[in-house]
């Protein structure tokens, strides 16, 4: 692969970013290891201001060998929720992750194909993805100078990977959102997203909703909170509007309900309507089954009367 020079991008991070993306470097100098980067952008195509302001660390459920990591993406995801409660405008901007450990001195093909994916997914807020790769430990060197890191950008609908070179990246002395320091963070924010911790199932759920229900969005408002809103297709070919709600506390549990669904399925209705599921995705899946079951039944027995033939 081939990296491209990223023109007309400016990179702004704060040298207390690059020191907490070191520090976590330190602790795990055998396994790879990683966290989401967050900030603020200006600009677009042609010119691309890219300010990071904060960097969650990869959470207390990451998985990590030498060649292999993977984020503990619903602790990132209530500590987001928790910044952005305080900075509406801030964005997930991209990932960091490290190769000092493994020696590639630049993205691997996993990184590429992933990061390639979640720019291209219509659900990422952004037009690019950024990544920050710390490549090198440098002997005998201290503070921010002990490893060497590179950034690349990937662009929505574009197969090039972006180097950003040295010259477009300050360092800059800013106070970050996150890591949250004991004066710049609210009280509240640090004892709520410890408790947010082991429930937060939101990415992981909202990965697989968007590949198996694509019609179905996620969205969010003051009144409901999170909540699911689009069609599935039932066996019949037709389009079957659904609705999940997600409680707003812990654990979370969803519910799921069909509107103008038509007579046939008033018993599915019915039922779930009783039901709480612990996700989106087990509340969508159980919905199509029972619908799919329901109207297979009544299709294929006018005659004998059937029991229930889905359950959740
Ligand atoms: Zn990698």
């Amino acid at each position: 692969m081939m990296f491209k020079r990223a023109e007309g991008v400016e990179l702004q991070i704060p040298r207390a970013a690059v020191g907490a993306i070191f520090d976590e470097c330190d602790r795990y100098d055998v396994d790879e290891t990683g966290g989401r980067i967050l900030g603020t952008y200006k600009g677009g195509d042609r010119r691309l201001g890219i300010t990071v302001s904060g960097v969650i660390e990869p959470g207390p459920n990451a998985q990590r060998s030498q060649t292999y990591f993977k984020q503990d993406g619903e602790y990132q995801e209530s500590v987001f929720r928790r910044v952005e409660d305080h900075v509406p405008e801030i964005e997930h901007l991209g990932n960091w992750h490290t190769h000092h450990v493994n020696g590639l001195r630049h993205l691997s093909g996993g990184d590429i194909e992933t990061y390639f994916r979640t720019v291209n997914r219509p659900t990422h807020n952004t037009d690019f993805f950024y990544a920050l790769l710390v490549t090198e430990r440098v002997p005998g060197k201290s503070g921010l100078q002990r490893y060497i890191f590179k950034n690349y950008l990937m662009r929505r609908n574009d197969d090039n990977v972006y180097e950003i070179p040295a010259s477009a990246v300050t360092l800059v002395d800013a106070p970050l959102v996150w890591p949250a320091s004991e004066e710049s963070v609210p009280r509240k924010v640090k004892t709520r997203s410890a408790e947010a911790v082991p429930t937060m199932d939101l990415v992981h759920d909202q990965d697989v909703v968007s590949q198996f229900f694509p019609k179905v969005k996620m969205l969010k408002s003051a009144e409901l909170g999170i909540y699911w809103r689009g069609t599935l297709r039932t066996a019949d070919g037709a389009d079957l509007e659904v609705v999940v709600l997600r409680d707003s506390d812990a654990p979370h549990g969803c519910a799921v309900t069909l509107r103008n669904a038509p007579d046939v399925l008033e018993p599915v209705t019915k039922a779930l309507a009783k039901e709480v599921f612990p996700n989106a995705r087990s509340a969508l899946v159980a919905a199509e089954r029972a619908c799919n079951a329901q109207l297979l039944a009544t299709a294929t027995s006018a005659k004998k009367k059937r029991g229930r033939l889905w359950m959740f």
